[in-house]
Formats: C-alpha cells, sequence, structure tokens
C-alpha cells in the first residue's frame, strides 16, 4: 500500500491533500470529498475561472513525472527499481504554480492523473480505460496524451487503442449533446525526444494515425461524414529524456508549462494565439458545482448508462440552485424571522401589531440581497433550471415579505384609525374649552388627510418596484373608507353634542316664555267681572296661543341654529332632517316638562289664588278694596271665584282658542324621516297622537291635569278662597268697632 491513503486515513487536515485528492479510486467509487478539497484550494469560489486538465497514456511512461514537473504537484511515480504501477484510479490536484519560464499561468488549473493501462496489471480489462476516457472528456479542456518517441507511427500500438476509445466515446457524447460547441484539445506530448526527427514530421505522422483511426471507427449514424477536427483540436511538444538530460529536461518542461495559460482564436485565420486554454474547451460546469457534476457523471458511466451530459447539467443546475437557494434563505431569514416572531406573538398575545419600523427597507433589502446572491451564484448553472428555481425562490421570499407586510399595514390600519379618532376628538375637546368655536369639517379634513399621509407613506415604502404584489393602493382605498366611516360616525356624535346643546338652548327658553305666560296668570290690573274683567278673561282664554306661538317660535329659532350648525360640519341632508326632526320632538316633550312644572299643584294653587285675589282685593281701576260693613261682600267674592274658578278647565286642556282643539303637534313634528336608525330613537320619549304604537291619543297628550287633580285642585282653591273671604268679612265688621 502506499502512503497516500495512510494519509488519508490521517483526518481532515490540509496535509491529507498534499498529494491532490483521489477523485476515483481502484474500486471505481467517487470520492465524495472532492468539494472539500475544491474548497480548501479555493477553487470552489472561482466560478468557471478555473481548467480541467487530464493525461492519458500507458502505464509508467513518466505522465505523472511529467505533471509534478509542469505543475508542482505531487503525484507518486513509481520507484526506479520497482517498476509498478503507482497511480491508481484518477487523482485529481490543483497547479501548484504561479509562473512558468518567467510567465503567469492561468488560474485554479485542476490536473487529473488518469491510471495508465497496458493490460498488464488489469489483465486485457479495457473497462477501466473507456470509463476514464469518458470521465475525463465530460469534464476536461485538454487531455495531455503522453507517448514515446518510439511510439510514433506504430499504428496498432497501446496508445492509439486508447485514442480510438477516446474517439468512440467522444461521439457518443456528442450524440446526446449536440448543441453544445464544446471541443477539447488533445495536446501530444512526446517524451524522450531524441531530434533526429523533427517535431514537424513526427506531428505529420501522427495525424496521418488519427485519420486512419478516426476512419476506422464505427461512427453513429447522421455522423458518418464527421471529421475528426469538428471535434478535436491539436497540439504537440517534445521533450528531451529526463534521466539522460535532466537539465534540458527541466528547462523545456518549464517552457511547455508557460503554455498552460488561456487563450483565443486569431479571428483573422483561427490560429491559436496565447495558452492552450480557449473558451471553447470550458465545459462551463460551474466550480462549485463540478463535484456534484463529476459525481453524477461518474455515477452514469460505472453503471454503464448512457451517458447524456445535458441531463446531467440539469440535475446539477437542480441540485445546486436547492442548495443555493437555502444557503441564500439563511442570510434572509436572520433579517425576517425576527420580524415575523414579533408578528407572530403580538397575534398570540391577542394585542393589536405594532407597526414595525423601516420595515420597507429592511425587507426589500434582505430581498434584493438574497436575489442577487442567488442570481450571483446560480445563473452560471444551466439557464432553465436557474430561471426556474429563481421563480421559486422568488415566490418563497415574497410569499414571506406578503405575509409581513400585509399584517404590517393591518397595523397600521388600525394604529390610523385610532389615532385619527383619537386626534379628532382631542380637537373637539379642545374647541370646546376654549369657548366652542371649532369648525369639526375642518378638523376631521385636516385629521383624515394627516393620517392619510401617514399610511400612504408605509403603504409606499412597502412597495418594491417592479413587483405587482407590493402594490398596495387597495389597502390604501380601505383605509381611506374606514377613515369615512370613522368621520361619519365622529359626526353624528358631534351632531348629538349640538343636538344636546340646542335642546339645552330651547329648554331655557322655554323656562322662560312659558313661565312668563303662567306668570300673566296671577297678575290682574283689578280682576273684576266688569267689561275690562271680560277682556282680562279673554287674555287667560288664550293662554295657549301665546304658549304654542313662543314654542313654536323658539323651535324655529332652533332649528335654524341646529341646521346651520350642521350643514358646516357637512352633515347631509338627510342627517338633519333626523337631527330637526329629533329636535322637535325633544322640544315638545321639555315643553310638556315645562306646563307640568307650571301646573304642579303648589304653583298652580298660588298663581289661582293671585288671581282669585286679584279680583276679589282690587276694584276697577287696581285700588285695594277697604271692606264695609255696607259691601256686598259675598258678591263681589263669589263672582272673582267664579272668575278664577273658571280657569281650571282652560288650563286643564291645551287647546287652541280658535278652534277649541289641541294644536297640530302631529303636523308640527313631521312623519318621521326615512334616515332615522335605532340609535336616533333610543333616548326618544312616546309623544301621544305620534307614536301610535304607544296607544295614548293626542287628546290625552294635551291633557295637563286629570280630571281628579282638576276637582282636587277646585277644592282646596275654594278652601283657600273662603279663608280670603272670612278674613274680608272680619276686616269690614272690625272696621265699624274701630
Ligand atoms: P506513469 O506511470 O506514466 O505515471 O510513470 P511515472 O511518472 O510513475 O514514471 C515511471 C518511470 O519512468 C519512473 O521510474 C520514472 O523515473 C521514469 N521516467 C520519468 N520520466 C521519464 C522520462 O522522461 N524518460 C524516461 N525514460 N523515463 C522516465
Ligand atoms: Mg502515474
Amino acid at each position: 500500500m502506499n502512503g497516500h491513503f495512510a494519509a488519508i486515513g490521517n483526518g481532515p487536515t490540509a496535509k491529507q491533500y498534499d498529494h491532490g485528492i483521489q477523485v476515483i479510486d481502484e474500486d471505481k467509487s467517487f470520492n465524495t470529498n472532492l468539494n472539500d478539497y475544491l474548497a480548501e484550494t479555493h477553487v470552489a469560489e472561482s466560478g468557471f475561472n478555473y481548467h480541467l486538465i487530464s493525461v492519458f497514456g500507458s502505464q509508467s511512461t513518466g505522465k505523472s513525472t511529467l505533471l509534478n514537473h509542469l505543475f508542482g504537484t505531487q503525484f507518486s511515480v513509481m520507484s526506479e527499481t520497482e517498476r509498478r504501477q503507482t497511480t491508481k484510479g484518477i487523482w485529481l490536484s490543483k497547479n501548484k504554480k504561479d509562473r512558468a519560464n518567467g510567465s503567469p499561468m492561468a488560474d485554479n488549473i485542476l490536473v487529473m492523473d488518469v491510471e495508465g493501462t497496458d493490460g498488464r496489471e488489469r489483465g486485457e480489462d479495457q473497462d477501466f480505460e473507456r470509463k476514464s476516457a469518458l470521465f475525463a472528456l465530460a469534464t476536461s479542456e485538454v487531455l495531455i496524451v503522453n507517448i514515446w518517441e518510439h511510439q510514433v507511427g506504430l499504428y496498432q500500438g497501446a496508445n492509439m487503442g486508447l485514442l480510438k476509445t477516446v474517439f468512440e466515446v467522444n461521439l457518443q457524447l456528442f450524440l446526446k449533446d449536440r448543441q453544445s460547441q464544446t471541443r477539447s484539445l488533445l495536446f501530444f506530448v512526446i517524451r524522450d525526444f531524441v531530434g533526429n526527427t523533427p517535431l514537424e514530421n513526427l506531428r505529420t505522422t501522427l495525424i496521418t494515425d488519427l485519420s486512419k483511426i478516426w476512419s476506422s471507427i464505427s461512427k453513429p449514424q447522421g455522423l458518418e461524414d464527421s471529421k475528426i477536427e469538428d471535434y478535436f483540436d491539436f497540439a504537440f511538444s517534445a521533450l528531451p529524456h529526463k534521466i539522460y538530460q535532466p537539465e534540458k529536461f527541466v528547462a523545456e518542461v518549464d517552457k511547455l508549462g508557460a503554455r498552460f495559460t488561456t487563450g483565443h482564436r486569431s479571428t483573422k485565420d483561427q490560429e491559436f494565439v496565447g495558452g492552450v486554454f480557449l473558451p471553447e474547451y470550458h465545459r462551463r460546469i460551474p466550480a462549485d458545482g463540478l463535484s456534484v457534476y463529476a459525481g453524477g457523471v461518474w455515477d452514469q458511466i460505472v453503471n454503464n448508462k448512457d451517458l447524456d451530459l445535458p441531463t446531467q447539467q440539469e440535475l446539477l443546475a437542480q441540485f445546486r440552485c436547492d442548495e443555493i437557494a437555502r444557503e441564500v434563505l439563511v442570510g434572509f431569514d436572520t433579517v425576517i424571522a425576527p420580524l415575523e416572531e414579533q408578528q407572530a406573538e403580538a397575534i398570540r398575545l391577542g394585542k393589536p401589531a405594532a407597526v414595525l419600523v423601516d420595515l420597507g427597507t429592511t425587507g426589500a433589502g434582505a430581498r434584493e440581497k438574497c436575489i442577487k446572491a442567488f442570481e450571483t451564484q446560480a445563473s452560471r448553472y444551466h439557464k432553465g433550471v436557474y430561471t426556474m428555481k429563481r421563480g421559486e425562490l422568488e415566490s418563497k421570499i415574497d410569499t414571506r415579505l406578503k405575509a409581513l407586510y400585509q399584517a404590517q399595514l393591518t397595523a397600521a390600519h388600525k394604529a390610523g384609525v385610532a389615532a385619527f379618532s383619537e386626534a379628532v376628538s382631542g380637537a373637539v375637546k379642545a374647541g370646546q374649552k376654549a369657548g366652542g368655536s371649532y369648525e369639526f369639517a375642518e378638523i376631521v379634513e385636516k385629521q383624515k388627510a394627516k393620517t392619510l399621509q401617514v399610511f400612504k407613506k408605509e403603504a409606499q415604502s412597502l412597495s418594491i418596484p417592479g413587483v405587482a404584489w407590493s402594490n398596495f393602493k387597495p389597502q390604501y382605498r380601505l383605509f381611506e373608507k374606514e377613515l369615512d366611516e370613522v368621520s361619519a360616525r365622529l359626526r353624528k356624535e358631534e351632531m348629538r353634542r349640538l343636538a344636546i346643546r340646542v335642546e339645552r338652548w330651547v329648554k331655557s327658553r322655554l323656562g322662560d316664555a312659558i313661565g312668563l305666560e303662567f306668570n300673566k296668570l296671577g297678575s290682574g290690573r283689578g280682576g273684576s267681572v266688569t267689561a275690562e274683567g271680560a277682556e282680562k278673561l279673554t287674555t287667560e282664554k288664550d293662554l295657549w296661543d301665546r304658549v304654542w306661538k313662543a314654542f313654536i317660535d323658539i323651535v324655529k329659532e332652533a332649528e335654524a341654529r341646529f341646521a346651520d350648525r350642521a350643514k358646516s360640519f357637512e352633515a347631509s341632508p338627510e342627517e338633519v332632517e333626523v337631527g330637526l326632526w329629533r329636535l322637535r320632538r325633544k322640544s315638545w316633550v321639555a315643553l310638556r316638562e315645562k306646563i307640568d312644572e307650571e301646573v304642579m299643584e303648589s304653583n298652580i294653587l298660588m298663581k289661582l289664588r293671585e288671581n282669585f285675589e286679584d279680583k276679589f282685593r282690587y276694584d276697577e281701576d287696581g285700588v285695594p278694596r277697604i271692606w264695609r260693613p255696607t259691601d256686598d261682600i259675598e258678591g263681589i267674592y263669589t263672582k272673582a271665584r267664579e272668575s278664577t274658578l273658571g280657569l281650571v278647565p282652560l288650563l286643564s286642556r291645551f287647546r287652541l282658542s280658535e278652534t277649541y282643539a289641541p294644536p297640530d303637534l302631529p303636523g308640527f313634528i313631521g312623519a318621521q324621516p326615512a334616515g332615522v336608525e335605532p340609535e336616533d330613537e333610543e333616548d326618544l320619549l312616546p309623544i301621544g297622537g305620534i307614536d301610535e304604537e304607544e296607544g295614548k291619543s293626542l287628546e290625552e297628550e294635551t291633557t295637563v291635569l286629570s280630571e281628579s287633580k282638576r276637582q282636587d285642585l277646585v277644592v282646596r282653591f275654594k278652601k283657600m278662597a273662603d279663608g280670603v273671604y272670612v278674613e274680608a268679612k272680619r276686616s269690614a265688621i272690625g272696621g265699624i268697632t274701630q
């Protein structure tokens, strides 16, 4: 056993790769550590900037020796004394030299030292030769054919068998991959070149032999007329005997090394310019996929499957694109996952998700970085596969970003609505504190614009140019719609506040005006039942006309105030109509309350007493009477009492004097407008004659004193009047005694 395997067993140290790496071992298994080696030697990161060459030739023709001198590699070499085959399977090593013959060599040259066959060690088994030739052709740009000078022209020699194999497998590959323009360079290195025959002649001989071989192989259908030049370029070099002319050997190898640099074909005459590495030789397998590709190719070869390189390249592309996608997603995850977690946490806790700061920038940045990284690495692979995988990656990223962004906008939406209603309510409160002069519509307009701007900014910051799903206009419109709904609600509240203010005003005005009318009952400019007294009675008789008129006037004014103010905050005509309808109803209820207050027993009794005393104690000229025994005290008393008692039925019912009927309350309040909502009716008390289902008639609604109250009032009034009469009577007698 030679030392290389021991080195491999020593564990994963850099030292284990001193001799390169055995890609294929003697049991024909592929070494999956190849990628480690490529990573270790920094070839893996080189993209397409690497070159792969293989060496072919009979066993023990100094191949490994040549490579070691050319590239500073340490492939094992047969010792002078043992004469046993040393290179087993296929070894690969990176060029360890920077320069040759004073000039720089190409970057990242990978050299494959292929086990040679000559039938001695492996019997007549040509299997490995064929397989290794296929493998080398599938991967290498340059195939060095190592050949003794004295073998040149020996058409039947082992080398020619090898070349025949190479040509055959090349055609086999080409059949599956007609589109690819890939060619290879067969670089003949003639060893132990003596110099008697010029290299030019050797070259002619070799080309003649190659043509013979080419014509001898059976070509697949459709390729019968193909020429060897269709697939191969040829180069030649000769080296002196290593043992006999060691210094010259070293010098010539150094010169040969200088040819391992990049080159191109002259556009004028198609001649090579520069080194041996022409772009068209490159297999276009990205360095970071080389290991997977080589493994796949070898797997096909070793299992005697038809080697189909385009399929292999697609498989490689799928594998690598997936791998690269996984790698780039790690970076994306690092940025995005914590944000997703934050949102998820909020949802778990049932809290409104916070609006994440700078999410648009962060998200777009992570997306861009991820896709760019994928593009850089993966675009080197099979275009179709790459495009598809890129699409998959984008949709994976976008699904997550989209969820994140939509949750963000939901949060911004909620926060915006809350901020808006808070700002509007705040401004209204401030306006009320400052004396109530504020324009509701203006406040709403201003806050809406402000809130919309904040949302718009957020939505725009989330938008990614050229990415359709990141257009959030519909969400913006939805937000605006909700703000309008909130505005409508706030306006309604504002209407309520306005209604309450106006109702209060109505109450206060009614308090004054109605109080005044009732007070008139008590005042009498000499309240006797003379002609003047009759006029006074008329005044008393149209009490309700005056009450009704005062009421109508006040409500009309209130309505005007309400409508005017409501218009200022852009309430709709329907809303105003509902507001006015409510106002009229509430005003009526307020009037009824005021009337009820006025006819409360203690109040009305006092008014009746005043009314009676005015009539009884004062004469027609308003002069207080001094009772004399001769006065008809009883007669005056009876008249005054009856006159005041006459007020009781009048007071009992709200009747207009002209029609002796209740006022047209239903007409005044009007039919219920169409836009009334349940909450509008919440605080409305039923009104008889209007709210039919309440079962109370207009008659009942306008009844001020019930029958029993009336009788009660009469009894108490009479008692009181009797008291006044007795007192008057006593004072008249007393006046005589004096
Ligand atoms: P490989 O089997 O083709 O890789 O051959 P090796 O590189 O292991 O060399 C086989 C033998 O040939 C070794 O003993 C070398 O010393 C010897 N050798 C190497 N280079 C030359 C050369 O240029 N001319 C001759 N005649 N022998 C050489
Ligand atoms: Mg060897």
